[in-house]
């Protein structure tokens, strides 16, 4: 454990740290003990860029660090207006370490290109981009719940650093799991929501995800007509 750490857990009043009588014995991963897990999200929320961005890449709260090549962070302007939030990663973010990097990400991409917006720079058109889950969950099956709530403080605290003045959530599990919610994707569309995350109300558009929409090319309309309703509602928030 390097110094900084320790002094970032001390400052935090998270201890002890323990250190390993052998190194020679344990695994890289095992060597680290992740956050205790009392005060875990407590401990999460004030966490800054770094650390945060750190922590993820060594998370071993569930099962999901097993299978997983490297975590997928988020990319993107951490001043952001609008933070765009997807599912969980697929095998080539997974492969990356960047969220929607394959042919989902790229129509994601062309979505942003036609509302002149982008992933990339740090201007007021550019967007941050991060998923619920941050590992990849194998054979790309469903996310458990018990990954979802081992990985929300790190999205929650994703959200209240980028101080997003709007959410546009891809995809029902997205959505569902921001939103509390296990209402239909159809009936959660063409109205804005609002969530709180860290004592402040955020505005929240809900859309399809892009690979269904690479499914259900007739759908596309629909994820405009999402989009549309978003820059309404972030010009008038
Ligand atoms: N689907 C998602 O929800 N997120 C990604 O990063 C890639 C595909």
């Amino acid at each position: 454990m390097d110094i900084r750490r320790a002094q970032l857990w001390q400052a935090m009043g998270l201890g002890p740290i323990y250190r390993l009588r052998s190194a020679t014995t344990h695994t890289p991963a095992e060597a680290e003990p992740a956050l205790p897990v009392a005060n875990r999200a407590a401990s999460i929320a004030r966490l800054e860029w770094k650390e945060l961005e750190q922590e993820v890449t060594r998370c071993r709260a569930c099962s999901l660090c097993e299978t997983r090549k490297q975590t997928v962070f988020g990319v993107g302007n951490t001043n952001a207006e609008w933070m765009l939030i997807g599912e969980a990663p697929g095998a080539e973010e997974d492969a990356r370490g960047e969220p929607f990097v394959g042919q989902a990400g790229r129509l994601l991409d062309n979505m942003l290109t036609s509302i002149g917006m982008s992933r990339e720079g740090q201007t007021p058109k550019s967007v941050y981009i991060a998923n619920v889950l941050k590992c990849r969950p194998p054979g790309n099956r469903n996310p458990q719940p018990e990954e979802v709530s081992k990985c929300e403080p790190f999205l929650l605290r994703q959200i209240e650093l980028v101080h997003p003045a709007l959410i546009v959530v891809m995809g029902r599990f997205a959505a569902q799991s921001l939103l509390g919610t296990d209402a239909s994707i159809a009936s959660l569309r063409g109205r804005p929501h609002r969530i709180n995350v860290a004592g402040r109300q955020i505005p929240v558009v809900v859309t399809y995800h892009p690979a269904y929409l690479l499914r259900n090319l007739i759908d596309k309309e629909k994820s405009w007509a999402d989009l549309c309703l978003a820059r309404k509602v972030h010009a008038s928030d």
